[in-house]
């Protein structure tokens, strides 16, 4: 018998594990673990959590229509697979275990764990790279060793890219039965998570709508997205994000499309489609640097110098920032879009972290986190990788006195300022030039104004962002730091940090 254990990889068409098992020619079944306490640590959002169990529930469908019963389990955090996994090939006697890699540090572990477990039985562990197109450690510079910095990693990436073929692989065919797996598909197992769930309905999770989704996209709107997508308004990006961080369509699917529709996209180096195959690049970036550097995972700045600044603590700022009430409108609605769908626009992320990082002085590991907690797309290495762009400490990091002005960036791309009133109703009253930073407008008109303008003003009271004085107190921030000298500073404060995450709680 063979064993397919599903995590990041939830879907039947190009997923090479459970192809693997399948052209082996004897029965198959499949596992998949919930693990809430350990959920819990890594802040998964309850919307995604949500995502995963509705896909669940239609992968079990489409497994058992190729003969293949799915599993289901739920033990606490990931140490605790071991036993049941190892319990589980006992009863059903299963002599191979497929799965795809994932690439943070817990997950590593958890990995070597098992295997190291299963070394000692007669079961063994095959472990495949293909979260991404090209397999961390296998993109390298000249020394060997994987890129710091994203444009050379690209263009060494789009060399490789030009070699391959990226065909997906097919659905596997029906596997053959046996009175074990005939008895699992009769009574298919229930699927049912014990940890909290936020209704994430308005995603579609079949297999269907998912690759129509990506046809659309590649279809009529890919050509438009060098000029689109960064107007948070024009549903102009693909939105497949939640989709790839589940594994429920896979890069190799996104860019095997991408080229039917935009064949030129890996020669040219602009246009829609070569522009949307670079954001397919930076999620593989990301992935490789956390597969390169586990210090990522433990909570530090890739930049080790940049761990000794000193963070502003200010719980009341962090909570207006999360509740969208800071009163930068362009932020709130951003903020308020995150909180009431779990998605938010490129983008928007952008300003949002620079506005906690280099406006509040508040350390990127609180956004960070919180992202976690809300985002249907939450993806490690992606919001990671965001954070610490953003906050100036990470690869390939923009330099800390660049601070984003968020009226400046409200006017560019909110220019009509649809967005911001699809989010702020309260603001409807206040004409549209003065909506990208109403206080002004609002001190101006306040003793005309009824009670509720009044209210108006109490509520958005953000002061004139005045650029020149933010990039002064960014720059104060870092005043001093000798980066040399406090590199290994930084360094030795972070030894002993194991889990990347919040810790594991009782
Ligand atoms: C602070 C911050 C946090 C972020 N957190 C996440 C996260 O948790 N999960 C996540 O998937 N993306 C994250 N991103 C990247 C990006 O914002 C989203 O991938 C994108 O907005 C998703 O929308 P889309 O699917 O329409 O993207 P498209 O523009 O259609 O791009 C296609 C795909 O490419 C990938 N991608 C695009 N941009 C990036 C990027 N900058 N880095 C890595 N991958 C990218 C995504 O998988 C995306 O679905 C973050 C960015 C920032 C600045």
């Amino acid at each position: 018998m063979k064993l397919v254990w599903f995590r990041r990889d939830l879907r039947i068409k190009d997923n090479i594990a459970l192809y693997e098992a399948c052209v082996s020619g004897e029965p198959v079944m499949a596992v998949y673990y919930e693990t809430p306490l350990q959920w819990k640590s890594h802040g998964l959002a309850p919307m995604q959590a949500d995502l995963i169990q509705r896909r669940l529930l239609i992968l079990q469908q489409e497994l058992e229509k190729l003969n293949i019963p799915l599993l289901f389990r739920s033990v606490d955090a990931f140490r605790d697979i071991n036993p049941s996994l190892v319990q589980l090939c006992q009863q059903y006697q299963i002599s191979d275990i497929y799965c795809t890699r994932d690439y943070e540090i817990d997950e590593i572990d958890r990995d070597n764990s098992i295997a190291g477990l299963l070394s000692l039985t007669s079961t063994v562990l095959h472990r495949f790279d293909y979260k991404c197109i090209f397999a961390p450690g296998s993109i390298t510079n000249g020394a060997g060793n994987t890129y710091r910095v994203f444009t050379p990693f690209k263009k060494a990436w789009l060399q490789e890219a030009r070699a391959i073929n990226v065909s997906p692989i097919g659905a596997p065919e029906p596997v053959q039965t046996d009175s074990t797996t005939q008895a699992l598909l009769r009574n298919r197992a229930p699927i049912e998570f014990r940890y909290p769930l936020r209704d994430s309905v308005s995603w579609p999770v079949d297999d269907s709508a998912i690759i129509q989704r990506l046809r659309d996209f590649c279809r009529y709107r890919v050509e438009q997205y060098d000029v689109s997508r960064d107007f948070p308004a024009i549903p102009a990006t693909s939105q497949l994000s939640p989709y790839l961080a589940i594994g429920a369509i896979s890069p190799r699917q996104c860019m095997a499309r991408l080229l039917v529709e935009s064949p030129q996209c890996l020669d040219k180096d602009s246009g829609g489609g070569h522009i949307w195959l670079s954001e397919l690049v930076w999620r593989e970036f990301y992935q490789h640097i956390v597969a390169a550097y586990p210090e990522i995972s433990k909570g530090n700045s890739f930049q080790a110098w940049t761990d000794t600044i000193e963070w502003n603590r200010d719980e009341l700022q962090f909570q207006r920032w999360k509740q969208g009430k800071t009163g930068f409108p362009i932020v709130d609605a951003a903020m308020r879009q995150l909180n009431e769908t779990g998605w938010m626009h490129n983008r928007l992320r952008m300003i949002v972290a620079s506005f906690l990082v280099k406006d509040l002085h508040i350390d990127w590991r609180w956004g960070e986190h919180y992202f976690m907690s809300k985002l249907i797309d939450g993806d490690f290495a992606a919001n990671n990788g965001g954070w610490q762009w953003s906050a100036s400490v990470g690869t390939d990091a923009q330099p800390y006195f660049r601070v984003f002005n968020p009226t400046a960036q409200s006017k560019k791309f909110d220019p009509n300022t649809r967005f911001i009133r699809r989010w702020l109703k309260e603001l409807e009253s206040v004409p549209e030039k003065a909506l990208h930073a109403p206080h002004e407008w609002l001190i101006r008109t306040v003793l005309t104004l009824p009670i509720r303008g009044r209210l108006l003003i109490t509520n958005w009271r953000g002061k004139k962002p005045s650029p020149c004085s933010k990039r002064r107190s960014v720059i104060k921030a870092h005043k001093g730091l000798n980066h040399d000298a406090n590199c290994r500073h930084a360094r030795e404060r972070n030894v002993g940090k194991v889990s990347r995450r919040l810790p594991l709680s009782a």
